[in-house]
C-alpha cells in the first residue's frame, strides 16, 4: 500500500490545450478518494497521469516514496479498472483474472489459488470457466475488479467503472467496491462525474473544474461547507437554488421577498456584516424550502408564498417546483440539467397536499442559507 502524492501537477496536451493546472493533493495511504466533476474537467487525465499512461508536463508525482514521473506504467505497481471492463472476450474469467499473474510468470499452482481465492471474494466462482459474453454487466464489472485484486497493487486507479451499468445495479456494485475497498485497505482514486457516487463512496472527495481543483474534502464538509458556488451546485440532489440577493442590515431582499436573517448567520459567518448593503449570491438547499402546513415548529418562522408548477413525488419526499421572482445565478456546470428558468426546488414532506398550480405557503429555514460573494462566487464564511 502507498500514498499518492501529486505536487504542482500540470497537464499540456500536445496541441496545447492546458487539461490540469497545478495539481496538488496527497491521497492518503489505504484511502478512497473520488475525483468528480463535470465531463472534459480532467478527471480522467489526472488518473492516468498515476497510471503511467499520460505524460507529466510538470509537477512531481509520487507514488509512495517513489517519484514515478518518468516510470514505465507496468512498473507502477497499480492496477486501473475501466468503464468498458476491458477484459479479453476469448479468455473465460479464471484467464482473465489470472492473466496478470500468467504474464509475471507466477507459478501455475500459486495463480490457481489466487484465482479461486479473488473469485470467492467477488462471488463469481460458478462463473470462473465462462466467457465474458456469457455474463452479465454486473458480473463483467467483477471480473474487472477480480483482475485489479488478484495482482495485490498498491493502489486502485477507476475510472467510471459503473458508468455501463443500470441504475440498480450501480447502487449495487457502488455498495460492494465499497465494502471490498474497506476490506483489502488499498489506497483507490476513483474517477466519476455522478455526485451520488463521489459523496457515498468517498472517504474524502476531491471537486474539479476546468482542470482546477475546487476543494477537497468529507463528503459531509462540501455539503456543509462549500468553498463557492460551483461546488455549492455540484454537491447535493437535486441541486442548491441560487439567486442574487441584497443584504440590508439583518435583512435579505431576495426578489420581491424580504427576510430576516437571525443572528446565528452573522455568528457562523462574521464576513458577512462587510457585505451590509451589497449584493451577495444566496444558496439554499431544496430541504430548506417546506410546505409551511408540514413544516416543524422550531423553524425560524419565515414564509414565502408562491405558486407551484410541477411536483415529482418520489414516495419518500416530494420535489416540488416553484416560481420565485428573483434572479438566478449560473454555476457554471455544463453538465447540469436546465432548471424550468426562474424556478425554486424544494424537497417537501410526502404529505403535503400542494399541487401544480396552486399556491402554497412555503416555510424558509434561513437560518441555513450559504452565502457567496457576487463577483468572484467564493463563499462568505470568516
Ligand atoms: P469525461 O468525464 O467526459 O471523461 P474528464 O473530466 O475525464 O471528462 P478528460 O478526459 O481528462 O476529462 O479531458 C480533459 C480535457 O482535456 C477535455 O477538455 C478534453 O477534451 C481534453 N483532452 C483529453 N485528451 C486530449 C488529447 N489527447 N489532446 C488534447 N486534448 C485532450
Amino acid at each position: 500500500m502507498a500514498s499518492i502524492t501529486f505536487d504542482r501537477i500540470d497537464k499540456i496536451y500536445p496541441n496545447n490545450f492546458e487539461a490540469i493546472h497545478q495539481l496538488s493533493l496527497d491521497v492518503e495511504d489505504g484511502e478512497f478518494l473520488v475525483l468528480v466533476g463535470p465531463s472534459g474537467c480532467g478527471k480522467s487525465t489526472a488518473l492516468r497521469m498515476v497510471a503511467g499512461l499520460e505524460e507529466i508536463s510538470s509537477g512531481v508525482l509520487q507514488i509512495g516514496d517513489r517519484v514515478v514521473n518518468d516510470v514505465e506504467p507496468k512498473k507502477r505497481d497499480i492496477a486501473m479498472v475501466f468503464q468498458n471492463y476491458a477484459l479479453y472476450p476469448q479468455m473465460t474469467v479464471r484467464e482473465n483474472i489470472g492473466f496478470a499473474l500468467k504474464m509475471a510468470k507466477m507459478p501455475k499452482q500459486e495463480i490457481s489459488r489466487l484465482v479461486e481465492d479473488t473469485a470467492r471474494m467477488l462471488e463469481l466462482t460458478e462463473q470462473l470457466d465462462k466467457k465474458p459474453g456469457l455474463l452479465s454487466g454486473g458480473q463483467r464489472q467483477r471480473v474487472a475488479m477480480g483482475r485489479a485484486i488478484v495482482r495485490k497493487p498498491v493502489a486502485f486507479l477507476m475510472d467510471e467503472p459503473l458508468s455501463n451499468l443500470d441504475a440498480k445495479l450501480r447502487v449495487q456494485m457502488r455498495a460492494e467496491i465499497s465494502r471490498l475497498q474497506r476490506q483489502l485497505g488499498v489506497t483507490t482514486i476513483y474517477v466519476t462525474h455522478d455526485q451520488v457516487e463521489a459523496m457515498t463512496m468517498g472517504d474524502r472527495v476531491a471537486v474539479l473544474k476546468d482542470g482546477y481543483l475546487q476543494q477537497i474534502d468529507t463528503p459531509q464538509n462540501l455539503y456543509d461547507r462549500p468553498v463557492n458556488v460551483f461546488v455549492a451546485a455540484f454537491i447535493g440532489s437535486p441541486s442548491m437554488n441560487l439567486y442574487e440577493a441584497e443584504l440590508r442590515g439583518d435583512r435579505l431582499q431576495l426578489g420581491s421577498h424580504q427576510l430576516a436573517l437571525p443572528q446565528s448567520s452573522f455568528e457562523r459567518r462574521p464576513a458577512l456584516q462587510g457585505y451590509n448593503g451589497r449584493r451577495v449570491v444566496v444558496g439554499v438547499r431544496p430541504e430548506d424550502l417546506e410546505d409551511a402546513s408540514h413544516a416543524a415548529a422550531t423553524a425560524s418562522g419565515a414564509t414565502i408564498t408562491s405558486k407551484v408548477e410541477l411536483t415529482e413525488s418520489l414516495g419518500s419526499e416530494i420535489v416540488a417546483h416553484f416560481k420565485l421572482d428573483a434572479t438566478r445565478v449560473d454555476p457554471g456546470n455544463p453538465d447540469a440539467a436546465d432548471d424550468i428558468s426562474g424556478s425554486a426546488v424544494a424537497r417537501f414532506d410526502p404529505r403535503s397536499s400542494c399541487r401544480a398550480g396552486e399556491a402554497v405557503d412555503i416555510a424558509v429555514t434561513v437560518d441555513n442559507f450559504h452565502f457567496f460573494d457576487i463577483d468572484d462566487h467564493t463563499a462568505i464564511w470568516d
